[in-house]
C-alpha cells in the first residue's frame, strides 16, 4: 500500500532520475567512431559534450529551429583572450541527406576543442572565433535515414487530399531499404517496365503507393534572399526548370534559412563555408551568372589550397570553380553571404560516390572511388491489389545510412582544407551589414 510519506519518496526519487541525464563524459569524445553513420542526434549530442567538457572555449546554443522543430545547434569555439577576434563560420548539412557534410563539420569542431591545448590549434584560437552549425536542415537529415532527401519538411500535401504526409515512404517488405514500384511481366525487360510510386502500404488507399512523402520539394539552397528565383524569372530565355517550388513561397521562407540568415547578420564572419556531398570540389561566387566577383582572384587561390589540402590526406582527386562554371544556380547561401553582407564564401563539396573513370575515358571524373551496390530488380509478384510487380533499389537507396570507405580521412581532409580557409582570413574589407537588414 502507497502511504503518502511513500508516494513523496518515490516522487523525490523519480525526479533525481531525471535530473541525472549521464553525461557524455571526456572518454566519450575519445570514442567517437568517425568511419560511420550516425543519425541525427548525435551532432546536438556531442556538441553538447564538447561544451560541458571545455566550457572555457565553447559554448553551444541553438540559432533557431525547423518545421519539426529540431534545434539548429550551434558551437561557438574560442580562446580566452580578449583581442578583436576573427570571425569564420562553418554550416554543415543544408541538404538532407548529405551526412558526409554533416560530420565533417562535426569532426572540424571536435579536433579543434579536442586539441586545444596544441601551440597551433591555441594560436587560432586566440585570433578567430569559430561558429560551427554541423546540421542547418535536421529535419531533411532525420527524414533521409529512411530516404535520401535534400529538402526540408515544410508540410507538404503532395497528393491533394487535404492530408500532409498522408503516405510517407515505408520499408514494408523489412529490406532496410525503399523500392521504386514498378509493374511488368516477370518476362519483361527493365524499360519496359511501368513506374508506379514509392514503396509503402499506400497509407492513403488511393491506390498510389508513396504518393505523399516526408519532403517538401524545397531546395533551402535555392531559397536564400539574394537574386532569389533569379534563373525561373529574369533570364531569357528562363535558365530554370521548377519555377517555384524548389525556391519556396517567398524569399528566406524557410525558418531554417532564416536562422542561418540572421545569424550572419549579427554574428558577422570574414568566411563562411557550406559542406556539401555530390562532388569533390570547392566553389565561390556567383552561383547566379558567369560573371566574375571582384574578389575572384583571391577565392581561386584559397580554393586551390583547400583542395590540395584535401587531396594530400585523402588520395581523392578534387578541383575548384567559381560555382556557375560549374553548374549555374541562384539564391544559394554563399551567393547570399557575398552578395548582401560581403562575407568571402565557399561550398565545399566532400564526397562523391563512385568509381573513377576507366582508363581511356577521357572525361574528367573526381570520385571518391568506391564500388556502389548494383541497382537491384525484384519480382514480387501480386502485391497491394498490383499484379506483376517489381521493386527497383537503387545504389542510393541501398547506401542509406552507410558511410563512404576511409570517411575518417575525408574528414580529416576536410578539416585541413578549412584551416586552409581560416589562414585565408582576415582579408579585404570584412562583412558590412547594409541597414535594411538591421532590426534597429
Ligand atoms: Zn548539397
Amino acid at each position: 500500500m502507497f502511504n503518502k510519506k511513500n508516494l513523496f519518496v518515490i516522487i523525490v526519487l523519480l525526479l533525481l532520475m531525471t535530473l541525472y541525464t549521464p553525461g557524455f563524459a571526456a572518454a566519450g569524445l575519445d570514442d567517437i567512431d568517425w568511419t560511420v553513420y550516425h543519425d541525427v542526434d548525435f551532432y546536438g549530442q556531442t556538441l553538447h559534450a564538447l561544451a560541458e567538457n571545455y566550457p572555457d572555449i565553447v559554448k553551444v546554443y541553438t540559432i533557431g529551429h525547423s518545421w519539426r522543430e529540431r534545434q539548429l545547434w550551434t558551437a561557438e569555439i574560442t580562446g580566452t583572450g580578449t583581442e578583436p577576434k576573427t570571425g569564420i563560420y562553418i554550416v554543415g548539412n543544408i541538404h538532407g541527406g548529405e551526412n558526409e557534410g554533416a560530420i565533417s563539420a562535426m569532426y572540424f569542431a571536435w579536433w579543434l576543442v579536442t586539441n586545444s591545448e596544441d601551440a597551433a590549434v591555441k594560436d587560432i584560437l586566440d585570433k578567430y572565433i569559430i561558429y560551427v552549425t554541423p546540421v542547418m536542415n535536421p529535419d531533411g537529415y532525420a527524414a533521409s535515414a529512411i530516404y535520401n532527401t535534400r529538402q526540408n519538411l515544410r508540410p507538404r500535401d503532395a497528393n491533394g487530399d487535404g492530408k500532409v504526409f498522408s503516405d510517407p515512404y515505408t520499408d514494408t517488405n523489412g529490406d532496410g531499404f525503399i523500392s521504386e514500384i514498378y509493374t511488368g511481366a516477370q518476362d519483361s525487360k527493365v524499360e519496359d517496365r511501368v513506374y508506379v510510386g514509392m514503396e509503402s502500404p499506400d497509407w492513403d488507399k488511393n491506390g498510389i503507393p508513396g504518393d505523399d512523402p516526408k519532403n517538401s520539394g524545397i531546395d533551402l539552397n535555392r531559397t536564400f534572399d539574394y537574386m532569389w528565383n533569379y534563373l525561373d524569372v529574369d533570364t531569357d530565355p528562363i535558365l530554370g526548370e521548377d519555377i517555384y517550388k524548389r525556391a519556396g513561397p517567398d524569399a528566406a521562407s524557410e525558418p531554417e534559412v532564416q536562422a542561418v540568415q540572421n545569424f550572419m547578420i549579427y554574428h558577422p564572419v570574414y568566411a563562411v563555408l557550406s559542406l556539401h556531398t555530390g562532388e569533390q570540389s570547392v566553389l565561390y561566387p556567383w552561383c547566379y551568372t558567369q560573371e566574375p566577383t571582384k574578389d575572384n582572384d583571391f577565392f581561386k587561390g584559397v580554393a586551390q589550397k583547400m583542395i590540395a589540402a584535401y587531396e594530400d590526406v585523402t588520395g581523392r582527386p578534387a578541383y575548384e570553380k567559381q560555382s556557375a562554371h560549374d553548374y549555374q544556380t541562384d539564391s544559394e547561401m554563399i551567393d547570399w553571404a557575398y552578395g548582401r553582407l560581403g562575407i568571402h564564401a565557399y561550398t565545399m563539396e566532400v564526397y562523391a560516390p563512385g568509381e573513377p573513370a576507366t582508363e581511356g575515358d577521357d572525361s574528367e571524373t573526381h570520385t571518391w572511388g568506391n564500388k556502389l551496390p548494383e541497382e537491384k530488380w525484384e519480382y514480387v509478384g501480386d502485391w497491394q491489389g498490383l499484379k506483376d510487380v517489381w521493386f527497383k533499389t537503387s545504389p542510393t537507396a541501398q547506401m542509406v545510412r552507410t558511410a563512404p570507405p576511409d570517411q575518417d580521412k575525408l574528414v580529416e581532409g576536410t578539416k585541413n582544407a578549412i584551416l586552409e580557409l581560416i589562414k585565408s582570413e582576415p582579408n579585404g574589407d570584412g562583412p558590412v551589414v547594409p541597414e535594411y537588414l538591421k532590426w534597429e
